[in-house]
């Protein structure tokens, strides 16, 4: 597989799947804008994907902001000379609770982040694709986008919306060589994993039929694939990669 001459931005790229995800791209010939809220977790990436002789640039937004995703949009093409292929990576979770407990405060966070984020960016990418007459676009959701992800009301509504928003855009485009599917980790140790307590981690790995918890690299892969030729004729799914979770 290769992106030789394929130019794509990955977003909440400063750390995690979107790290992991944006090295991987950039070492199968992508130039990447790795775009994060976190300017120190940006500027990392970058330098780990010169450092491997790769082609990157660091571009600060929040993506629940829709100024600063137009301005990533801008400055992406920019660099870029174009926008062939995306990544909208950035989201949050939040600490497990009941609904009725949960302050509006974070659900509006999960939400702003996670559903309107992916929306932001997705509106602005596609209107640069539907222009060049090509792309392919692959959202982050989850596993929680498909079923219930156990006290986690928010962020099990913001990734089935992430499904959602998938499936309408995937055949809204689908005519106009424009691909777009999701992917769907279980549970995969990240950053973002390791602010949950240990025991909570450790019982979340036993309940993975392989027994443990997948790895940064492995969503990356399945990134690639769906964002490649190799994929020409999928759209609109959303790629389990759980190590059996969602059937156990
Ligand atoms: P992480 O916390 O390790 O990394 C997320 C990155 O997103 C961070 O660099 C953070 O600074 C950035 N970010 C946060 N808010 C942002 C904003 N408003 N704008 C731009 N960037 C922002 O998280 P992760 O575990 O790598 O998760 C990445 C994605 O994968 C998320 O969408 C998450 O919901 C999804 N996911 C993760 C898992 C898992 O088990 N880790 C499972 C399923 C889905």
């Amino acid at each position: 597989m290769s992106f030789e001459g394929s130019g794509v931005l990955v977003t909440g790229a400063g750390a995690g799947i979107g790290r992991a995800t944006a090295l991987h791209l950039a070492s199968l010939g992508a130039r990447v804008v790795v775009s994060d809220i976190s300017d120190e977790g940006a500027k990392g990436t970058v330098e780990e994907i010169l450092g491997a002789g790769g082609q990157a640039s660091a571009v600060v937004a929040d993506v629940a902001d829709a100024a600063s995703v137009d301005e990533l949009i801008a400055r992406s093409v920019e660099y870029l000379g174009g926008l062939d292929l995306a990544v909208n990576n950035a989201g949050i979770g939040h600490h497990p609770g009941d609904l009725h407990e949960m302050p509006i405060e974070v659900w509006d966070q999960v939400m702003g982040i996670d559903l309107r984020g992916t929306f932001l960016c997705l509106r602005a990418e596609l209107k640069v694709m539907v222009e060049a007459g090509h792309g392919s676009i692959v959202n982050m959701a989850s596993n929680a986008g498909l079923k219930n992800a156990p006290d986690m009301a928010a962020y099990t509504t913001a990734k089935h919306g992430v499904i959602g928003l998938t499936k309408n855009a995937a055949l809204t485009y689908a005519r106009r060589n424009i691909r777009v599917n999701a992917v769907c980790p279980g549970t995969i140790a990240t950053p973002g994993m390791a602010s949950f307590p240990a025991e909570t981690q450790r019982e979340w790995a036993n309940l993975i039929p392989m027994g443990r918890l997948g790895t940064p690299e492995e969503v990356a892969q399945a990134v690639a694939y769906l964002l490649s030729d190799q994929a020409a004729f999928i759209t609109g799914i959303g790629l389990l990669i759980d190590g059996g979770l969602m059937y156990a």
